[in-house]
């Protein structure tokens, strides 16, 4: 039975189970979504609490387990089973998402929930402790980097829980904590590929100046520029070859004032300023 290549780590405290399921305050009327439910100590007690579950499961093995735990209970009808990989998976409705899933997947998993519409009220995610802390940070810690402002950008993200190693069997070589994603609502109506076009640039060196980030690493501007030739196309906009493309650029640093700034100590209002400040002058990331 190999645990690894699925990441299989099954939660065997029961307190750390029931809180992380508590934590999401599920109400009756919920449908929740489950990434990775394994042998379902978890799931068992969503079934408790909401209205519908659904869980995507990619070992088969795992997922015959848990519909043999639920088998001719009241349960068994509110709980539906998807066999396959959540990044590769259409999702259904779902109020509240609640996953403990192998770390591999922390990043794909986050952007996947953020980027999914309507959007959910709050998920409640367990992750390797740094991944979390990651999440957490605010702009001028150490751990601030594109992780925290991308995800911050769409959500408020909270502490609920440190979970020790022990709490797993086997267990993993890492210490775990669970955070709750709340997305913002309405979201801010920035496309994501601009904003994570821009914190690719400036977090690569987030303690280097913006300038830096910009002219000293091969084919940013190169980048942009053919961004903007294509932008100006289809907008049938001239371009203005009164300065050279470095110059434009130069001049949006200069004028929001960002050119000696550091992404390290930018919080999300600079970087969008900034971003706004390309897209006035029809200059995009992605
Ligand atoms: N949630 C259970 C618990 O807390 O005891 C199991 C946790 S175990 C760390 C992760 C589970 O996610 C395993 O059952 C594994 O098979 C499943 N899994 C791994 N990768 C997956 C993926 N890409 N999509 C869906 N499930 C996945």
């Amino acid at each position: 039975f190999n645990t690894d290549r699925f990441g299989q780590h099954i939660l065997k405290n029961p307190l750390v189970a029931q809180g992380i399921v508590d934590k999401a305050n599920l109400k009756p009327t919920d449908m929740v979504l489950e990434v990775g439910p394994g042998t379902g100590n978890l799931t068992v007690r969503i079934l408790e609490q909401a209205k519908k579950t659904t869980v995507v499961e990619m070992d088969p093995r795992m997922a015959a387990e848990l519909s043999k735990r639920v088998q001719g209970k009241p349960e068994q009808r509110k709980l539906d089973i998807m066999i396959g990989d959540f990044c590769k998976t259409e999702l259904p409705y779902f109020d509240v998402c609640i996953s403990n899933t192998p770390y591999q997947i922390s990043s794909p998993l986050v952007f996947k929930l953020l980027s999914h519409r309507p959007l959910f009220r709050c998920a409640v995610l367990m992750f390797q402790r740094e991944f979390a802390l990651r999440l957490l940070a605010r702009p001028g810690t150490a751990l601030w980097c594109r992780l925290s402002a991308n995800v911050q950008l769409y959500s408020k993200v909270d502490h609920i829980m440190k979970v020790s190693r022990n709490s797993f069997r086997p267990p993993p070589q890492v210490e775990s904590s669970v955070v709750r994603i709340t997305p913002l609502n309405p979201p801010p109506a920035i496309p994501f590929e601009e904003f994570d076009g821009l914190t690719r640039i400036v977090f690569t060196r987030r303690n280097k100046v913006i300038r830096a980030c910009f002219f000293g690493a091969k084919g940013v501007i190169d980048m942009l520029e053919a961004n903007h030739k294509t932008w100006c196309a289809e907008k049938e906009v001239m371009m203005d070859d009164s300065t050279t493309f470095a110059q434009k650029v130069e001049a949006i640093l200069v004028e929001t004032g960002m050119a000696e700034n550091r992404a390290a100590k930018m919080d999300i209002d600079d970087l969008l300023k900034l971003l706004a400040a390309f897209h006035e002058k029809g200059i995009h990331f992605s």
